[in-house]
Parts: structure tokens; sequence; C-alpha cells
């Protein structure tokens, strides 16, 4: 933050930190836990966004999650992935909020989410909202806040 640059305030809008939806890793609810497995590996994150066909938003999906689901007695069943759905073992409880929330309810809700999913007015996913954008943010302005 340089001189000319404003602090965050608490009632600030979140905009500006959102990861657009276009840049975001997702899965749909249809598709088979083999095709969610491909695209966490492929994106290098272990827990995405699952989207309906109108881009809304239903749930998250992880690889322990996956993982669990093709643990057998004795050895993971690979094969079960290409028959089970997504939206059979997604996770429902979401951390999201509203593009038009402010940046403190963003500060509140990511303590315990290491993202929030972002959506609008009629729960169409927008993009996300990550911890460390909050924290990166925060820091700055610690850091160039005038000495006492
Ligand atoms: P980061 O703050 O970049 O470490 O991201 C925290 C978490 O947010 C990651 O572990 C992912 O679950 C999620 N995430 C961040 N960026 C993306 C992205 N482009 N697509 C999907 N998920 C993401």
């Amino acid at each position: 933050m340089g001189k000319l640059e404003k602090a965050v305030r608490p009632e600030e809008r979140i905009a500006d930190l959102v990861i657009p939806g276009s840049k975001v890793a997702i899965v749909q609810e249809g598709n088979t836990l083999e095709h969610a497995l491909l695209v966490l590996i492929k994106s290098g994150y272990t827990a995405i966004p699952v989207l309906d066909r109108d881009y809304k938003l239903k749930g998250l999906i992880s690889m322990p999650l996956i993982l669990d689901t093709a643990l057998g007695i004795e050895r993971i069943e690979f094969e079960q992935l290409g028959t089970r759905r997504v939206e059979e073992v997604m996770n429902t409880k979401v951390g999201w909020m509203r593009e038009s929330g402010t940046f403190f309810r963003g500060l509140e809700l990511s303590i315990n989410h290491p993202f929030l999913c972002v959506v609008d007015e009629e729960g169409v996913f927008k993009g996300i909202l990550t911890r460390k954008s909050i924290l990166a943010t925060l820091h700055k302005q610690m850091k160039n806040a005038p000495k006492e």
C-alpha cells in the first residue's frame, strides 16, 4: 500500500479480492468422481466448488472425500470412481458469501474456511475469496501503518 492507496475498511465490498469464476477449477454435481479426481489432481487443489448446470453453488468436493469413497477393506477401489457421482459425496456445508458482502464478513468466515465461494443474489457462482488474499490485504495494511 503506497501513500496514495486507501486502507481497507471493514464495511468495504470484497469485489476487488475475488478470484473470478472463469479462473476457478470447478466440477458439476453430475460429474463422476473419477472426473473430479482428475480435476483436483490437475489443478493441484485439495478442494474445489461443485456447481449445477445453471452455475449455482451446490457444495465442495475434496480429495479426502473421494478417496474415502473408494476405500475398500484392503485396497483403494479406483474402479468405483467411474460410476459414483459428485453429488453423492460432496460436502454441502460450504463457506460462502454474497458478492455484495463486506470485507469484515469475509474475514470472519475465513477463520474457519480456507476459501469462500462468492455468489450473486440468485446463488449463481461468481468466484472465490481466499483466506490468503484476506490475510495478504491485512498484512499489507499493518506493514504500511504509520508508526506510533
Ligand atoms: P490459496 O489461498 O491459493 O492457497 O487457496 C486456498 C484454497 O482455495 C485452495 O486449497 C483451493 O481449495 C481453493 N482455490 C484457490 N484458488 C483456486 C482456483 N483457482 N480454483 C479452485 N480452487 C481454488
